[in-house]
C-alpha cells in the first residue's frame, strides 16, 4: 500500500506556473526523498500537498482522495509538516512550543512532551529557554519534536539540513532514522542536501524547474556517479 500518492500536481503562484505535472509515491513506512536544485519546485510540491499553493491534480493517502486540504485538516488526517525555517515561536521556551504543538491533543500531553524529550534529550536540557536563543540543530530538532507531538502517520520536513554544520546534519538525520525505525512513521523529506538525504531514504525523486527528471531506490541513485554529478552536484 502506498501511504501518499502525488499524480499529474501542477501549482502556481498567480500567472507563474512553478509545477508542471509532477507525479510520484511515498511508500508506506518508507522515506522518500525530494531532490533538486535551489527554485526547482520542491517547497512548492509539499505546499501543494498540504493545500497552502493553488494547485491541481489528485492527492490521495491510504487510498482516499483528499480534495479539500487545509493545514488543520491535514494534521487531523496525521501529516505533520515541518517548513523550512522550522516555523517555531522564537519568544517561547521550548516546553511552551511544545505545549502549543500539541494543543489538540486530547489525551495526556505532558507524557507525550516526556517521550519527545527521550528522543531528543538536548531539548529536556533546554526546555525552559526561549527558542529563538537554541542552535539552528536545536530549533531544527524543536520543529520535528513539536511534529511528532502529533503522532503523525505521514511527517513532510522541508529541507531539515538548511543551515546546519554537517556534523548537526548527520545528528539530525541520525534521529529521523531512529524514528523511522522504531516508529514506522512515513517520511516525505524535501533536501537540497542530496547526499544527507539519500543516507536516509528508501527511494528518492529527483525535481528539476517543476518537472520529474529521475526516480528510483536512493541507494542505486547515490552509487551512480553519473547521475548524481549530473542532477545532484557532488
Ligand atoms: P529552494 O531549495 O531554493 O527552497 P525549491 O525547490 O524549494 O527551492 P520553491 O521554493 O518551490 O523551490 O520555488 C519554486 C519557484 O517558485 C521559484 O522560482 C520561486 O521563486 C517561486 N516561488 C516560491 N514561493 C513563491 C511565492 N510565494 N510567490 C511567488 N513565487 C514563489
Amino acid at each position: 500500500m502506498s501511504t501518499l500518492r502525488v499524480t499529474d500536481l501542477h501549482a502556481s503562484y498567480g500567472p507563474m506556473k512553478v509545477l508542471h505535472g509532477v507525479s510520484f509515491n511515498v511508500g508506506d513506512g518508507q522515506v522518500t526523498a525530494l531532490l533538486g536544485p535551489n527554485g526547482a519546485g520542491k517547497t512548492t510540491a509539499l505546499r501543494a500537498i498540504c493545500g497552502t499553493v493553488r494547485s491541481s491534480g489528485t492527492i490521495e493517502l491510504d487510498g482516499e482522495v483528499l480534495a479539500q486540504r487545509s493545514a488543520t485538516r491535514m494534521a487531523r488526517l496525521g501529516v505533520a509538516h515541518v517548513p523550512e525555517g522550522r516555523g517555531t515561536f522564537g519568544e517561547f521556551t521550548v516546553l511552551e512550543n511544545l505545549r502549543l504543538g500539541g494543543y489538540s491533543r486530547k489525551d495526556s500531553l505532558d507524557e507525550s512532551i516526556e517521550q519527545v524529550f527521550d528522543w531528543f534529550p538536548r531539548l529536556r536540557e533546554r526546555m525552559t529557554q526561549v527558542a529563538g536563543s537554541l542552535s539552528g540543530g536545536e530549533q531544527q530538532m524543536l520543529a520535528i519534536a513539536r511534529a511528532l507531538l502529533l503522532r503523525p502517520r505521514l511527517l513532510l520536513l522541508d529541507e531539515p539540513s538548511q543551515g546546519l554544520a554537517p556534523t548537526v546534519t548527520a545528528d539530525v538525520y541520525r534521529i529521523l532514522r531512529d524514528l523511522q525505525q522504531s516508529l514506522g512513521t512515513t517520511i516525505l523529506v524535501v533536501e537540497q542536501n542530496a547526499r544527507a538525504a539519500l543516507r536516509l531514504a528508501d527511494q528518492a525523486f529527483v525535481l528539476e524547474s517543476g518537472r520529474l527528471v529521475l526516480g528510483g531506490p536512493a541507494s542505486e541513485i547515490a552509487a551512480d556517479e553519473s547521475v548524481r554529478r549530473s542532477y545532484l552536484g557532488y
